[in-house]
């Protein structure tokens, strides 16, 4: 079993808080927002609340894990620069903005559109609470609203590219967006390639040309471009349709696609998947991977339900979002520039549609139990002849890859908790908004990354991952390693934690015990 032997010497910062002396201790793997609710916690104040720190002397102290150290005698005064609390005049102007949002965001049908306007509304927003702008001043920020809408609706005809294919975008065209790169600017360093094949492999490093270099590399070293006769030009230009389709949200952006095919990449290497199946299926196990989360709008199937959005009623409620990867990704195959299988016959093609639609569609975690009992069930007399046993363990593969980030370095793993918990934010700030349920994990008052991460890891990733050890042994010491570790290193943060809120609990007791003896 692994554990993690690394001690951890945290780092202790004492806070001046109405005159009682906080102390409060953190590790290394605290990033800056860890440390600040931190803070606000010691504090009393909400989590989330935005603060500055002070020394005595009025200097700003800046909040990192490498921020500098003080003592007893010289605490840091802890200031909330913006809090939750609105006005009522604050709250009239966020009407007047969410108006003008809906109004941009109905004549564009664009998501993505209302999430940028949003994010820079929040800025403005957090200009008014900070600048504490009278109603007059108001007028300034109108100003700013209207130059921030025609630079969104230049957005708006820039990013209207013809290879854009959500089912909200009625003026789809099938025209390619741009011409295929020069090849010599993109090309790769042996060490890159062999870095390629590897779990620990840093995604963060690149940019999306690079990725989609890389992506067009494992089409080639699999044998793919040649044993199905892709044009390689046609592969550059379908890879980078399949760029422009992934929206930029925070997690289900094309870098989540490029991790998920990555990790298809490696785990075909790790478990010479190309001498135990054939070609036809690495072929839907990549492909599959890089169209899981074609257009994803960023807000889960769960919303898209309870908001009865058009996706749900689409595809009646049953996997809308997963429906709707698939069906883009087919849209765009079926543009003869983009067509990857054109030189396939019917029947070929035939069963890799079938194979990628199974394989997207096994990546609603909502199947999450129903896919791994119905392997479970064959894996005992696993035989790799039999279609049906394949077509289960291909299932399970691409889910792996799926939520894999935590088989990835602490260095790279961690970032993306951060990404994730952002777009649950995102989702759980407008369920909130809009009235409808909200999911205890994705609620910004409830969740903290070590309580997210210890439950996915021992209750959904580490059990999947021992399971699929059982076919392939050499798993066990490159990926599920790395998932222990990740789990004792998150649940040591959640004792640090739950410490934390407990000496803070008994201090205000004790300083609500003195008040009533002093009255
Ligand atoms: P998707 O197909 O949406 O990319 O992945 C399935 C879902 O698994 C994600 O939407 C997310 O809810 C969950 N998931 C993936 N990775 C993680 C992770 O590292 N931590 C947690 N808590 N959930 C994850
Ligand atoms: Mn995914």
């Amino acid at each position: 079993m692994g554990s993690n032997s690394s001690t951890y010497r945290p780092k202790c910062v004492y806070l001046d808080i109405d005159g009682r002396i906080q102390k409060v201790a953190f590790n290394k793997y605290c990033n800056s927002r860890d440390i600040m609710d931190l803070f606000c916690i010691a504090t009393g104040l909400p989590r989330n609340t935005t603060i500055s720190l002070f020394t005595a002397d009025d200097c700003m102290v800046s909040i990192d894990p490498t921020m500098p150290a003080n003592s007893e005698r010289t605490p840091y005064k802890v200031i909330p620069v913006a809090t939750e609390q609105q006005t009522e005049k604050e709250e009239l102007f966020q009407n007047l903005l969410l108006q003008v949002v809906e109004q941009f965001s109905r004549v564009f049908k664009i998501d993505e559109l209302r999430t940028e306007v949003r994010n820079q509304l929040a800025m403005l927003e957090k200009r008014v609470e900070l600048e504490g702008l009278k109603v007059a001043e108001i007028e300034k920020c109108k100003s700013d609203i209207k130059k921030m809408r025609d630079e969104m609706a230049a957005r708006n005809n820039r990013s209207n590219c013809p290879c854009k294919y959500s089912f909200l975008d009625e003026n789809k065209k099938l025209i390619p967006r741009r011409d295929v790169p020069s090849y010599p600017k993109y090309m790769l360093s042996q060490e890159t390639i062999e870095a390629l094949r590897k779990p620990t492999f840093d995604v963060w490093l690149w940019e999306p040309n690079e990725m989609l270099s890389c992506l067009e590399h494992m089409y080639h070293d699999l044998g793919l471009v040649k044993d199905f006769n892709i044009n390689p030009i046609t592969l550059k230009r379908w890879l980078l349709c399949i760029h422009d389709n992934y929206r930029n949200n925070p997690f289900h952006n094309f870098r989540h696609c490029f991790c998920v095919t990555q990790m298809m990449y490696s785990m075909i290497s790790l478990c010479s998947l190309q001498v135990k199946l054939s070609q036809m299926d690495i072929l839907v196990l990549m492909t599959a991977s890089v169209c899981h989360d074609l257009d994803h709008p960023g807000y889960n199937n769960t919303y898209q339900i309870n908001a009865r959005t058009e996706l749900a009623v689409r595809y009646n409620d049953i996997s809308p979002l997963e429906n709707h990867h698939c069906a883009v990704a087919f849209q765009i195959l079926a543009q003869p520039e983009c067509n990857i299988f054109s030189n396939v016959d019917k029947e070929q093609f035939k069963r890799i549609r079938q194979g990628i639609i199974t394989l997207i569609l096994a990546t609603d975690m909502a199947r999450h139990a129903e896919i791994l009992d119905s392997f479970k069930e064959i894996l005992d007399s696993f035989d790799y002849a039999n279609e049906e046993h394949v077509t289960r363990l291909k299932m399970v593969l691409i889910k792996c890859c799926d939520i894999s980030n935590e088989v990835r370095p602490l260095e790279v793993a961690e970032p993306w908790v951060d990404c994730l918990l952002e777009e649950y934010f995102m989702q759980s700030d407008r369920e909130k908004s809009e009235g409808l349920p909200v999911a205890p994990f994705m609620d910004r008052d409830k969740v903290t990354k070590p309580t997210a991460q210890i439950g996915f890891l021992k209750f959904v990733l580490i059990p999947m991952f021992q399971i699929i050890t059982k076919l392939f042994p050499e798993v066990e010491e490159v990926m599920l390693q790395p998932l222990w570790e990740s789990r004792d290193r998150y649940e040591e943060l959640k004792q640090i934690e739950d410490a934390m809120i407990k000496e803070l609990q008994k201090k205000k007791n004790e300083s609500l015990t003195n008040g009533n003896k002093e009255k």
